[in-house]
């Protein structure tokens, strides 16, 4: 199984983007909201159309389903044979950072290397003539921030969330009651296939999770993200402020928690991992399951 090294700013390796386009086929790019309105603005469609034709699970994945080229495999929705990638300027972080991940937990961030050798040289042998740069250099060069900056901000929208569905558990008297079907539920959707989520939360919640009605702050990712934070909890306070009996306040913290674990799965999380990180804390705190 190859490792995984955790790599300082200053270390050195040969990163430098070729847009060969190797990485742009048999991959898995996820989304989040504003990397989907941001992409779409590049390719000057609405984000709804943009979402329509290129994405999968709601918004949250690019599709790759453009002809195979390298080795075989299909490309992204948004790679042209000998050019590259169509939406360069907009595309998202986890374009920018290959062959590198990203890990924060708390304030702890690691840049991260899977495996022992450099996935360009398989598919881009040139990369071996290309000068050494710093992760940091390699980083500035990509343009990442204002997408690490995104990433943040929804990190931060999918605990929200989660809280949300925390609140309706813990806060309501649903866990008093003796109820053990939320925590089973949150569960239940941690596994859920990300096509079936989509489903399951609605066409009209999943275009509130990824199409945001934000008409401007696409050059400030914080701001886009709280505002995008606040319309949620408005949506959310509306729909679920006065809920009173047991299963209704269950479905409702299901839909926050279920809501979370999609975000968080456009975040690149593993939604069954949160799930049953976020189960031990409820019971931790009184819920039974
Ligand atoms: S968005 Fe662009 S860079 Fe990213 S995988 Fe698709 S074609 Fe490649």
């Amino acid at each position: 199984m190859p490792g995984t090294t955790n790599l300082a700013l200053t270390d050195s390796l040969p990163l430098t983007c070729t847009r060969a386009g190797t990485c742009c086929h048999g991959k898995m790019v996820w989304l989040n909201p504003w990397e989907l309105t941001r992409m779409a603005t590049a390719k000057g469609l609405t984000p709804r159309v943009f979402r329509d034709r290129h994405c999968e699970f709601g918004g949250i994945r690019l599709r790759f389903d453009n002809p195979p080229g390298w080795k075989g495999l299909a490309a992204c929705s948004q790679y042209l044979p000998d050019f590259g990638c169509s939406v360069h300027v907009g595309r998202p972080l986890v374009c920018r950072l290959y062959p590198l991940g990203r890990k924060r937990r708390g304030k702890e961030l690691h840049y991260i290397h899977r495996g022992s050798s450099f996935p360009c040289l398989d598919g881009c042998p040139k990369v071996v003539d290309l000068p050494y740069l710093t992760v940091s250099d390699y980083l500035s060069c990509q343009d990442a921030m204002a997408c690490e900056t995104a990433q943040d901000g929804y990190l931060e929208l999918m605990q929200s969330l989660a809280d949300g569905a925390f609140a309706l558990l813990l806060e309501s008297g649903l866990a008093a009651s003796g109820d053990r079907l939320t925590l089973r539920l949150w569960r239940e959707l941690g596994k859920e296939h990300p096509e079936h989520l989509t489903k399951r939360l609605g066409p009209g919640w999943i275009d509130r999770l990824m199409l945001p009605d934000i008409s401007d702050g696409l050059d400030d990712p914080a701001a886009f993200s709280h505002r995008h934070h606040d319309l949620l909890q408005s949506q959310a306070q509306t729909s679920f402020g006065n809920l009173g009996d047991v299963a209704a306040l269950r479905e409702a913290s299901g839909l926050m928690m279920g809501l979370a674990l999609h975000l968080g799965c456009g975040l690149g999380a593993n939604p069954a991992e949160l799930a049953g990180h976020w189960i031990v804390t409820a019971k931790k705190l009184g819920a039974r399951e």
